[in-house]
């Protein structure tokens, strides 16, 4: 266990050392303009030292939380080099998009360079980054800096000019403000874009741990609207919890400070991304307000805030990288995202987020749909991360049989596998709390970052708990399978079960995306309009020869809706006769039949009295008892 940290922690350090005996090069000077916000301009005015002759400047690629080369490249416009106010000629390199060539004259040694930002995407590439009343920025967007260097080594001094009466919330510190100008203290690269700035009209701070209390912790919020902002006391209780469970689970935090920056707009992208001191989260605007967009995204603070600890401390070394041109390799995201998947769920059940009942209908969800993942019996859970490069931005089009991001919620069901062995092994004396205190807790103090490798994990679970953790791990990420791994919830005292009672999580989500789901029954998936979304290969609609793009115009001879299918399901368990469809394809209309009798399925959990209930003591709150909604 010593050997496994000490490792890590010499590169740790050693990234650090880099840092310090570069930091006398003069800052780099960054100032934003963002009074153009609302129509998704950002100016951006850069001050670089150089030195004669052509020097490369790089726009950030790799961007960390993405784990993909998504730095929005294409909506830099209006760039210009200068010095002393000549134009420099200028020239992008005809290979790598993110490096620009710059012909620097005799006797300068500063540079000048301006540039637009369209911030048509927001953090998570799933939208606009601002609306005519609040802004998200994330500075790796706004940023050129010399190639092949540091990121720790570069030093910014960063400042902002925003619309006029707009209030920020960001983890940097303000030196100076004046009005709608804010200069900040100079930090890394590194730490500047790993501290985004969310700004708005409408802004409110609440704080999360008592006044004066070390590390503090606040929500900044934005939103499109004051009601917006209405957060009830319940919700405010349940996020106080969230931060003494977080600290009961980890038992030391890698912050000086904690920003959970949250903005409600049904204007910008929504997105969830983690930083070591902030997370920048953004959702549906009245997600506040209404209890079912509140269900479905009650575990997205929760997960992100988890990331401080397992994806920004401790990270596999494959995501840790120099700076943001260096590739990223994703073959660990299992654990980077899926063990904060279900720590992140855990939590979000014992701060209080969610009722016992609402995570286990969350799980059952999440499992039938890995367990229909007809993509499974070709491609590894590992290739998922691996591939997140191609994966992240794809449609919906055959992705049971191509796979997501996999990743996330499958990796939840492996983590909780893991738990439930863990609890029976020790006869419950321990769990993956002991192991998340072991691997993510230490020594508290300002962010840093640990890598590891797989072998390490394997490590701190046998001190643990001794057990053949290296085999079970390489079976459910390397090999291919038919079934979801579903040992964690029969371990935990519960099992998969189907029948004609919605699952309350696929009724919000299907009412809230506007989708009708029959996955589990017929097989698809399907929008307002009838356009098929999604066909899982195997199911009886893929063996009528249904295919998503599809669009479904009939069913037994009635225009089709959600009522008319779900009457079809139901008649056909009397009848015993097929279903037909009558579906446009193109330009082209046909009838199929489908031989299906079985009526409704939804997905739930249900107890197995002969087995220890492991998973309801899973989501128990450590500190006292939860709030419940
Ligand atoms: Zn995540």
């Amino acid at each position: 266990m010593r050997r496994s940290l000490l490792a890590p922690t010499l590169v740790a350090l050693s990234l650090f050392c880099v840092a310090a005996q570069s930091a006398s090069n003069p800052p780099i000077r960054l100032a934003v303009d963002l009074s153009d916000a609302p129509r998704n301009i950002y100016h951006t005015k850069l001050t670089l030292s150089a030195t004669p002759g052509e020097i490369t400047l790089v726009y950030p690629k790799w961007i960390p939380g993405n784990h993909r080369p998504s730095g929005p490249i294409a909506n830099v416009t209006g760039l210009h080099f200068r010095a002393a106010g000549q134009e420099l000629a200028w020239h992008r390199d005809p290979i790598e998009m993110y490096s620009f060539h710059v012909t620097v004259p005799a006797g300068v040694k500063e540079i000048e360079a301006t540039f637009d930002l369209l911030s048509l995407d927001s953090a998570g590439g799933g939208g606009l980054a601002a609306s005519s009343n609040l802004l998200d920025l994330n500075w790796n967007q706004v940023v050129l800096y010399p190639d092949k260097v540091t990121s720790d080594a570069v030093e910014v001094a960063a400042s902002v000019h925003l619309p006029a009466n707009w209030k920020f919330g960001t983890s940097l510190t303000a030196a100076q403000t004046s009005g709608p100008d804010i200069a900040f203290q100079p930090v890394s690269l590194t730490t500047l874009i790993d501290s985004p700035l969310i700004a708005g009209e409408n802004y409110r701070q609440i704080e999360l741990v008592p006044a004066g209390e070390i590390p503090s912790h606040v929500i900044d919020m934005v939103a499109d609207s004051p009601a917006a902002l209405a957060m009830t006391p319940d919700d405010i209780t349940a996020y106080r919890k969230l931060v003494t469970e977080a600290d009961a689970l980890f038992g030391a935090h890698h912050y000086t400070q904690y920003h959970f920056l949250y903005t409600l707009s049904d204007v910008a992208g929504h997105h969830g991304v983690e930083h070591h001191q902030s997370s920048d989260n953004s959702i549906g605007e009245r997600t506040l307000l209404d209890p079912q967009k509140h269900f479905l995204d009650a575990g997205l603070l929760p997960h992100e805030f988890v990331h401080s600890w397992n994806g920004k401390y401790r990270r596999p070394a494959g995501l840790v990288t120099r700076n943001y041109q260096e590739p990223m390799i994703g073959d660990l995201l299992w654990i980077y995202e899926g063990l904060t998947e279900y720590l992140g769920n855990v939590l979000t059940a014992r701060s209080g987020l969610w009722t016992d009942e609402q995570y286990r209908e969350t799980l059952a969800a999440t499992a039938a749909m890995l367990d229909h993942r007809a993509g499974r019996t070709w491609r590894p859970l590992e290739d998922t991360g691996v591939s997140v490069q191609t994966l992240r931005m794809l449609g919906s089009q055959w992705q049971s049989w191509r796979r997501g991001l996999d990743y996330y919620p499958e990796g939840e069901l492996i983590w909780l596998e893991v738990d439930t062995i863990i609890r029976k092994q020790t006869n419950g004396r321990r769990s993956l709390d002991d192991f998340c205190r072991a691997f993510h807790g230490g020594e508290s103090g300002p962010p840093k970052v640990v890598p590891y490798t797989f072998e390490d994990v394997v490590r701190e679970l046998n001190a643990i708990a001794p057990y053949d953790w290296a085999t079970l791990l390489k079976e459910r990420v390397k090999a291919t399978s038919d079934h979801a791994p579903l040992a964690g919830i029969s371990g935990g005292g519960w099992r998969l079960v189907y029948n004609d009672k919605p699952n309350a999580f696929l009724a919000a989500l299907a009412k809230e995306a506007k989708v009708t789901e029959v996955m589990y029954s017929l097989g698809f998936e399907l929008n307002k309009d009838g356009n098929l979304i999604d066909v899982i290969p195997g199911s009886p609609a893929y063996q009528a020869g249904l295919g998503p793009g599809m669009k479904l115009l009939a069913v037994n001879g009635r225009r089709w809706s959600s009522a008319v299918l779900a009457d079809a399901l139901q008649g056909a368990r009397q009848s015993r006769q097929p279903i037909a469809f009558i579906v446009e394809n193109g330009e082209f209309f046909k009838t199929y039949s489908i031989p299906y009798a079985d009526g409704v399925k939804s997905p739930h959990l249900e107890r197995v009295d002969s087995q220890p209930d492991l998973l309801t003591n899973i989501i128990r709150a450590k500190t006292g008892t939860a709030a419940k909604p």
